[in-house]
């Protein structure tokens, strides 16, 4: 089943870490980009089966319901949309009022995922996010209210001047509001983000590695005790509430992506939509494509890819099905430069199955890296 990505790159403010495709709201280029998305779904709809729509971002609450239910529509008649599809809409705590959850509720959309990152006022000014803890608390209880069943919760870790007990009451605040899903991140600070200029200016530093590792480790354990389990190095659930879009990308999937910037992988082939609002527009307008850098995967890519995001997964990478699908045996090409960290604990292999111990996805980027030949 394909799942379909619809990128909506406006913000209302620009976050000073944001490394993502985005720019500010504009309520005439927004009118002008939704009708463009209308036009490369009916062109590049071919009525293939798919069961999960997820509008990312940027910040896609910032489209009107109707918008967003005039693009579920056309993505229902240009693909067989599985009846029970999940149906993403990421949001913004504060661009969300009941009435607008249940707008976005009845034009389709039973899934929302909100952008918390802090329920400490400080941390969000410090990332000059719009929103405060309190009006993210309020945003969970309008989406209830407005009948979602299906909400996660985003959260970031090693922000500038938190310490691990900061980091605790933000995860013991998301427990409470007791989410079906929540995404933990650890922030990464790019070379040219605004931040690091915040940073030097107000004199903020970043808490020592080992204490990252601590908010990582202690984070998952308090979703453990509050009933969650991990899925993927940043992803719990509740049992039957993991991101059935998300895990597309991580178990070897196709989806298909639209909107500026917009990744596709299907049939092998990959290709990403031109990132720039405009020229996606132009292009659309004027009938023409708007894929940049189409290849076909080789087979040697496509195994690659399997073996990252399998890595990624709690469930470890099946190497039988590696086998059956790719014809490589993995502890046969890469056992060698394996075996140390399965000899460190970070990596267990049990015959059919290589999986990152939690201590070990502290460093499954240095795992992985074994992978690429
Ligand atoms: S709201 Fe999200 S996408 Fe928009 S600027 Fe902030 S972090 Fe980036």
């Amino acid at each position: 089943m394909l799942g379909l990505y619809l990128h909506i790159p406006f913000c209302a403010a620009i976050c000073n870490y944001c490394n993502f495709n985005r720019g500010l709201f504009d309520a005439a280029v927004k009118e002008r980009y939704v009708a463009a998305l209308l036009a490369e779904i009916a062109r590049a709809a071919d009525g293939a089966p798919a069961d999960t729509v997820y509008f990312g971002g940027g910040t896609p609450s910032l489209l009107e319901p109707a918008e967003i239910g005039a693009l579920i529509d056309a993505c229902a008649r240009g693909w067989a949309l599985a009846a029970d599809a999940e149906i993403t809409l990421e949001a913004n705590p504060e661009t969300v009022t009941r009435e607008r959850l249940a707008g976005f509720r009845a034009a389709g959309v039973n899934r929302l995922s909100l952008g918390v990152q802090s329920f400490r006022d400080e941390e969000l000014t410090r990332l000059s996010r719009l929103h405060s803890a309190s009006r993210a608390v309020e945003a969970v209880g309008a989406a209830r209210a407005a009948g979602f069943d299906n909400i996660s919760l985003d959260l970031m870790m090693w922000l500038p001047q938190q310490s691990v007990a900061d980091w605790r009451q933000s995860v013991d605040a998301l427990i409470a509001l007791a989410p079906e899903h929540a995404s933990l991140y650890l922030l990464e600070i790019y070379p040219n983000a605004p931040l690091r200029d915040a940073m030097a200016r107000g004199r903020w530093s970043v808490a020592p590695d080992d204490a990252a590792a601590d908010m990582y480790l202690s984070g998952l354990d308090r979703m453990d005790s509050a009933g969650y389990v991990q899925y993927e190095i940043s992803n719990v659930a509740r049992p039957g509430r993991r991101s059935r879009h998300n895990m597309k990308y991580w178990t070897d999937g196709e989806w298909a992506g639209l909107g500026c910037g917009a990744h596709s992988t299907r049939a092998g082939v990959r290709w990403h939509n031109v990132a720039s609002t405009e020229e996606y527009i132009s292009a659309v307008a004027g009938g023409r494509s708007t894929a940049v850098d189409r290849r076909v995967l080789s087979s040697e890519e496509r195994l690659e890819d399997a073996l990252f995001t399998g890595l990624r997964l709690s469930d470890g990478i099946d190497t039988e099905a590696v086998k059956t699908r790719y014809g490589a045996d993995v502890w046969a090409r890469h056992g060698g430069e394996l075996q140390p960290f399965v000899d460190q604990g970070v990596l267990l292999h049990d015959g059919g199955t290589l999986r990152l111990t939690r201590a070990g996805m502290l460093i499954a980027h240095e795992v992985m890296t074994v992978f690429i030949r």
